[in-house]
């Protein structure tokens, strides 16, 4: 009889236990859930590098995180840099050339691994590891290949430990995978559609896109910004004398040398054919000048030299405008137009005062930011 009532309350207990778990395991499943869908909402590459990292941190509250992605040909850190994005945005990524080389547990890393914190084994998967006690390292794969991986740290022992379950782990892995790849597909469709085949340089797109960021900044900050347009002197001859190809040739290697001498922070785009126009952020009409003239003789000073040896001598006209922060009623996009009509019209001059030569727009004439625009 006794034994029977024993037998009640311990299954009642064993009930109870069971339902507490399955609350436990509701919960943990909510959460992993809304981990899954903020990844899976990322409209961009740098949202979801930010997602993977801060917000996870945010989510997971532990002490470390770190995102390792390899980036064999340096093309998700170009697809990131070059948009104007700083290199120090996402502290908590790191980009490496052989994921291999970063700890030897990759080699054997199929399923999510979880443990103590073992120094130094583990020192390469953190970048800021005091305290750490027990680790998470989640594989990260693209069709079947180890493409990096996310590692969390707490400072707990019991936190991660190998009696764990893993399975909701290992889902997040794989769908921040998934969202990696898309996303920097995703980027690279863009870029492809703002970017000039044969030079490299950014198109005519990107410039109208960056013209209006450029002067809502300039207008800000109440900084100056040039522009110049540059021309190369009878291209045509170039290609009637040496051929189309050698021709092509010759306007990369003239993006190259403009290319070689602006800041980071300047804008280069191929305008069209043998046209290029430059934004210059920061910059006064005098420093423009100064610029202007480095390029052409960057360009005159040697002859560019074809594969065949050939050497071919190339100039280029350059015409320079401004716009001003000073008081001014016309819209950021008039400005915009105006500024790139005033550099071409400085080229006009350029050529016709005998080429090779750099004109800049008349003073009176220069373009001045409205104050009041809304950014
Ligand atoms: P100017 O000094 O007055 O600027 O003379 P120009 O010959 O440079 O100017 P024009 O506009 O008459 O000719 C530009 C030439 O550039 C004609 C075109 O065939 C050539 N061109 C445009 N795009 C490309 C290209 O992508 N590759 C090559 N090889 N040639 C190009
Ligand atoms: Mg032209
Ligand atoms: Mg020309």
């Amino acid at each position: 009889m006794r034994s029977l009532e024993q037998e009640n309350r311990m299954l009642r207990q064993r009930l109870l236990e069971l339902g507490r778990e399955a609350l436990h395991n509701e919960n943990t499943f909510k959460r992993f859930h809304q981990r899954e869908l903020e990844l899976l909402s990322a409209n961009s590459l740098p949202e979801l590098l930010n997602s993977m990292t801060d917000g996870l941190q945010d989510s997971f509250q532990v002490k470390a995180i770190q995102l390792i992605i390899e980036d064999q040909e340096h093309d998700i850190r170009r697809l990131l840099y070059n948009t104007g994005i700083p290199e120090d945005a996402f502290p908590l990524v790191r980009f490496v050339d052989q994921i291999d080389s970063v700890n030897r547990e990759y080699a054997t890393l199929r399923l999510p691994r979880l443990g103590p914190f073992l120094s130094p084994d583990h020192d390469s998967l953190f970048s800021s590891r005091s305290e750490l006690r027990s680790i998470a390292i989640l594989p990260i794969f693209c069709r079947n290949r180890l493409i990096g991986s996310l590692n969390l740290g707490s400072t707990d022992s019991k936190r991660f430990t190998r009696h764990h379950g893993s399975d909701f782990l290992h889902r997040l892995a794989a769908i921040g995978g998934v969202c990696l790849e898309n996303a920097v597909n995703r980027e690279r469709l863009i870029i492809s559609g703002l970017t000039d085949a044969l030079t490299g340089m950014h198109n005519r797109r990107y410039l109208d896109r960056r013209l209006k960021e450029e002067l809502a900044r300039a207008n800000r900050y109440r900084q100056p910004m040039s522009c110049l347009f540059i021309d190369a002197d009878h291209f045509k001859q170039v290609n009637d004398t040496h051929g189309h190809q050698a021709g092509d040739t010759v306007l990369r290697e003239l993006a190259s040398r403009i290319r070689s001498q602006l800041r980071a922070s300047d804008v280069a785009t191929r305008y069209g054919g043998e046209e290029f126009t430059l934004l210059l952020p920061q910059t006064s009409l005098d420093e423009a000048k100064l610029l202007a003239e480095r390029i052409r003789l960057e360009i005159s000073s040697h002859p560019i030299t074809l594969d065949s040896g050939e050497q071919i001598p190339l100039t280029v006209s350059i015409g320079i405008s401004e716009a001003l922060p000073t008081l001014g009623k016309a819209s950021l996009e008039q400005v915009g137009e105006h500024l790139l009509a005033t550099a071409d019209e400085a080229v006009y001059r350029a050529k016709n005062n005998g080429r090779n030569r750099v004109e800049h727009c008349r003073e009176d004439i220069r373009q001045q930011l409205p104050v009041d625009e809304v950014s």
